[in-house]
């Protein structure tokens, strides 16, 4: 039997980034012991780096918007895939979450008339992103953090005790989700400073644990994105949706290489920078898409007029939804129109007075200057795509973000597919995290609540002790790894040589940057998928050295089972949708197909270590042995008095003629 540390709660949410908190917060509110589990440092989630701002139709900068309106762009943003409910929750909901946190303390930039400032954004139609700056996520977080402050103190005044209803977990990575036939109990995972093991038992798990960006090479995203909320998910047995669809920022660092994929905020582009080739040449007027071609201006002297007088111009090309701006960038540099380093030029220098750029780019100013040596508020930065946003996730019920098919399990944030379709708008993902964050705090607390105390369901000792054994595994040879996973092994084969983690993942992250990226083809993603599998098999391998007390080779090893099998995810549903849509481009189907709207692709594991039907779970001594399985899925009808919000011209060009009726 395992020596692990034990603890229980009500509710146990993975992940403090913004839907994590938010999620804690209303558990904890509604009377639930909860407990917050991090990787990192608390305050150090991944939403600290959010830039731009949090997308609310509020109407402070301009009163003709409001929660249709910001519903139309995100449907059209995400090309028609998003789970309409979804959609439809947020733009109800997200202003109320911005105006809930200035009641708890958050301080943004304002108009001249002393209202929450709003700033324009790519695909939105009104100015709609709240900032502070361009260091919005920073305040999110800090406001959140401070609100769990204020309630441990309110639990302190009444029990003694600062923890005794929420507690935070800094520096523990959650490696499976423990169940008990079915029903979720709990979690299991190591503290990364001492290498111990706890479980915590809980009927409800919240995971919060964002994206996927480290299996790519040139990626926006922190170490800390490394797929795990999406695999837990899958190995309790809950299935992702439209994995495919990755969002591939226009505009990353392209130089120095150490900083390469380093984020330049859309904000650049809001408050009007623009975008040029090496000929000098504005190229975004030349790659509108017709489904935008009514929005957008066709020309220079439009563009620039829209600065002043939106009422009377169409908005800049610059301000297309992402994926369009990431595509075109990338044809631009194939095409030998690149800069110097294999970008484009982004100049906001020409817009704005030096005084402005300080004081609204911040952050952009200081990265540039440090780490480029470029000051932008005299020359243009080179920018490029980069990996960034994972639309793809658990299959989530859009009204109480519940896990399909694991009850007792919840997922918000960037781990939950569905509510941007193919393609995020900027600035909705703030708003996605505060207005699901709350949900699924409040679906898991009910779910809680409803529990019988004394029928909760407990986690079986064995699936501990596998889990253990599979948390251990990088500090045996290869010999006992072997001879634990296989007959052959224990019989005195010969053996695997020991594979290095550090090696396995650099070569998942070029196969995926190659063969998987921002422009696909059917024949290179099968070459990734045979690649992964060989990937898969070496990190079975991987061996690490020294003990367990704060060891990163043996913290990346791990990390490893969940990135491969995110990754396998990704290519084999990229392969599976024969058409382009969002961040999905085939190179060998370009177009997008009305009958495709209609079809969410499925990601579930299968085969020996999936137990796949037993609802157990994969079991952790065969993870590695699991497959990743596509089946296709009819998206549900979108409601008829949403689709009366768009012209039926318009609708024609993404629903079939059957759907409209
Ligand atoms: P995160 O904030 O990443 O939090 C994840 C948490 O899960 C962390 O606490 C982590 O430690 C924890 N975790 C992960 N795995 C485990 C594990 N196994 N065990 C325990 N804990 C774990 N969006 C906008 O809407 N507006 C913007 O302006 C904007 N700007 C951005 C700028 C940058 C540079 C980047 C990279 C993204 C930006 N985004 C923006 C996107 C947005 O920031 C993210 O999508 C969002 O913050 C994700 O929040 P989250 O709560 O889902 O996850």
């Amino acid at each position: 039997m395992t020596n692990v540390e034990r603890h229980a709660y009500d509710v146990v949410v993975v992940g403090a980034g913004g839907a994590g908190l938010r999620a804690a917060i209303e558990a904890r509110e509604r009377g639930m012991r909860t407990a917050v589990i991090c990787k990192s440092l608390f305050g150090k989630a991944h939403t600290v780096m959010a830039e731009g701002g949090i997308a609310a139709s509020m109407g402070n900068v301009n009163p003709h918007d409001n929660w249709q309106v910001h519903f139309r762009d995100t449907m059209r943003g995400g090309k028609f895939l998003n789970y309409w409910r979804m959609a439809e929750l947020h733009a109800k909901e997200a202003p109320d979450r911005v105006w809930e946190l200035e009641t708890w303390g958050a301080l943004f930039d304002r108009t001249p008339d002393g209202k929450i400032s709003q700033r324009n954004f790519g695909g939105h139609e009104y100015p709609r992103l709240a900032h502070v700056g361009d260091r919005t996520g920073l305040e999110l977080i800090r406001t959140l953090q401070q609100k769990v402050v204020s309630l441990q103190q309110e639990d302190f005044a009444e029990t003694g005790d600062y923890e005794s209803r929420l507690k935070v977990l800094q520096e523990c990575t959650v490696t499976r989700i423990l169940k008990s036939g079915q029903e979720v109990a709990g979690v299991f995972g190591y503290v990364r400073e001492s290498g111990r093991l706890f479980v915590i038992d809980a009927p409800a798990v919240v995971l919060a644990t964002g994206g996927i960006g480290k299996s790519f090479k040139v990626t926006s995203n922190s170490w800390e994105y490394t797929g795990d909320g999406h695999a837990l998910a899958l190995l309790a047995g809950a299935p992702l949706i439209n994995m495919e669809f990755i969002q591939f920022h226009p505009t990353g660092m392209v130089w120095p290489p150490s900083v390469k994929g380093i984020l330049v905020t859309e904000s650049v582009r809001g408050d009007g920078g623009v975008l040029r080739n090496s000929d000098g040449k504005r190229f975004m007027f030349d790659y509108i898409p017709d489904v935008f071609k009514e929005k957008y201006a066709q020309t220079e002297e439009e563009a620039d007029g829209w600065y002043t007088d939106p009422e009377h111009h169409r908005r800049p090309p610059e301000l297309l939804p992402r994926d369009e701006v990431a595509r075109a960038i990338n044809s631009e540099v194939k095409a030998g129109r690149g800069t110097p380093h294999g970008g484009v030029f982004l100049d906001v220098s020409t817009r704005l007075t030096p005084e402005e750029i300080k004081r609204r780019l911040p952050s952009m100013h200081h990265q540039f200057k440090e780490l480029a040596d470029v000051d932008i508020t005299a020359e243009p930065m080179e920018v490029g795509p980069t990996c960034h946003y994972m639309m793809g996730g658990v299959d989530v019920a859009p009204d109480t973000a519940e896990a399909r098919g694991v009850p007792g399990l919840y997922a918000a944030g960037e781990v939950a597919g569905g509510m941007h379709g193919s393609n995020r708008l900027g600035g909705n993902s703030l708003s996605d995290l505060l207005v699901f964050g709350r949900r699924a705090g409040l679906s898991a607390a009910r779910y809680a609540a409803a529990l019988d105390p004394a029928a909760r369901p407990v986690a079986d000792q064995a699936e501990i002790d596998a889990a253990a054994r599979e948390a251990l595994r990088p500090f045996n040879g290869p010999e006992q790894a072997a001879s634990q996973d296989t007959p052959e092994g224990a019989a005195g084969g010969a053996q695997a040589p020991a594979e290095n983690p550090y090696t396995v993942h650099q070569e998942l992250q070029q196969v995926m940057n190659d063969l998987v990226g921002i422009i696909r083809r059917g024949p290179e993603m099968e070459q990734a998928l045979e690649r992964l599998a060989s990937l898969r098999e070496r990190a079975g391998r991987a061996v690490v050295e020294g003990h367990r007390q704060f060891n990163p080779g043996w913290h990346l090893a791990i990390d490893l089972r969940n990135m491969l099998l995110v990754s396998e995810c990704v290519a084999k549903a990229a392969l599976e949708r024969t058409e382009s849509r969002g961040g999905h481009t085939r190179d060998d189907y370009p177009e997008m197909d009305r009958t495709w709207r209609k079809v969410g692709l499925l990601c579930t594991l299968t085969g020996p270590g999936a137990q796949a039907g037993a609802g157990a779970g994969a079991d952790a001594d065969s993870a590695a042995d699991a497959r990743v399985s596509v089946e296709r899925r009819p998206m549900d009808p979108i409601r008829a008095d949403l689709l009366d919000l768009f012209e039926r011209d318009e609708l024609l060009k993404y629903l079939t003629d059957e759907e409209l009726g």
